[in-house]
């Protein structure tokens, strides 16, 4: 041989050599990229059921092994994400359930479980705008025990507490149209707020709330039986007369006044509902 075709020889079988070195590698990276692709996909689609495929490749052992410890890990990672989730769930739950009670709370009277004066101030507004827009006319009434102090004197302040619950329930199933605002505005007075466009059907039915209490016995002991009455002042007027709350009152109050001072036991109303109004605009 010339030196020249040895050289090129050498250099033939090195190529050939070389391609065919990297066509293995080729194979062999295959080989291994293409399980390692599958698990990493397949763990993270997250199965909580664990029903994870098998590799469908030739797949080294070590790639089968460590796909084994990896759903192991996935499923024990779902788990706990799952028991995670719950938790905050009924936590959330609970801290919903723990501030509607906190709100009904702050806006209940806790004796007679009647709205009290802040819920009742607050919506007083809304219902007096909304029946001012629909040009409806409100019936704003006080109720006054009569005489209470005589009762707790004679008969005790937790048989007076007793008379004051039983008032309020009463009330509560006189008026129990969602319209309808009852509350018990502090001691032994209680409020009434109702859409009065039929202004005698309202009032009738406060002075037949006023003969049930008239006729209800109290049951003091299992021999004694105690009766108490009621005062009622009342105002009746078109919901645009005021929006200021203190107007309503001042006026009612007035009548209840009245009310007492004519003997007790009986309504007296105020009705503005045939003023003229001037739009303040
Ligand atoms: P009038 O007919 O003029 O209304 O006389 P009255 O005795 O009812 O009026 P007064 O305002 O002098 O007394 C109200 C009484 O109501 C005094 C208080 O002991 C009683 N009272 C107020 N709040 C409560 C309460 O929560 N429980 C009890 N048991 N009594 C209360
Ligand atoms: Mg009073
Ligand atoms: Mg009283």
């Amino acid at each position: 041989y010339k030196r020249q075709d040895l050289y090129l020889v050498m250099f033939l079988t090195l190529f050939v050599t070389l391609l065919t070195a990297s066509f293995f590698a080729k194979r062999f990276a295959i080989h291994l990229s293409r399980p390692l692709r599958f698990v990493m996909d397949e763990l993270s689609k997250g199965k909580e059921t664990g029903d994870f495929r098998d590799v469908p490749y030739e797949t080294p052992k070590e790639i089968q092994k460590l796909y084994q410890e990896l759903k192991v890990n996935r499923l024990a990672l779902l788990k706990n994400q799952k028991e995670l989730q719950n938790q905050v769930l009924e936590r959330t739950n609970a801290l919903n359930q723990a501030n509607q009670k906190l709100t009904e709370q702050a806006n209940t009277d806790t004796l007679t479980r009647l709205y009290n004066r802040r819920y009742f101030e607050k919506n007083f507004k809304i219902m007096q705008s909304i029946f001012s827009r629909n040009n409806s006319s409100l019936m704003y009434a006080i109720i006054d025990l009569d005489f209470f102090k005589n009762i707790n004197d004679t008969h005790g302040h937790l048989f007076g507490d007793y008379c004051l619950v039983t008032v309020a329930n009463m009330l509560k199933k006189f008026f129990n149209r969602d319209s309808d605002l009852v509350a018990r505005f502090g001691g032994e007075e209680f409020i009434i707020v109702a859409q009065s466009n039929d202004n005698n059907g309202v009032l009738q039915m406060l002075e037949e709330f006023r003969e049930e209490i008239e006729q209800h016995s109290f049951p003091h002991d299992s021999h004694n039986f105690v009766n108490i009455t009621i005062s009622i002042g009342t105002i009746t007027a078109k919901a645009k007369f005021s929006a200021n709350i203190d107007d309503w009152v001042r006026l009612a109050d007035e009548q209840l006044y009245h009310a007492k001072s004519r003997g007790r036991n009986q309504l007296s109303n105020n009705n503005l509902t045939c003023l003229l109004y001037t739009s303040p605009s």
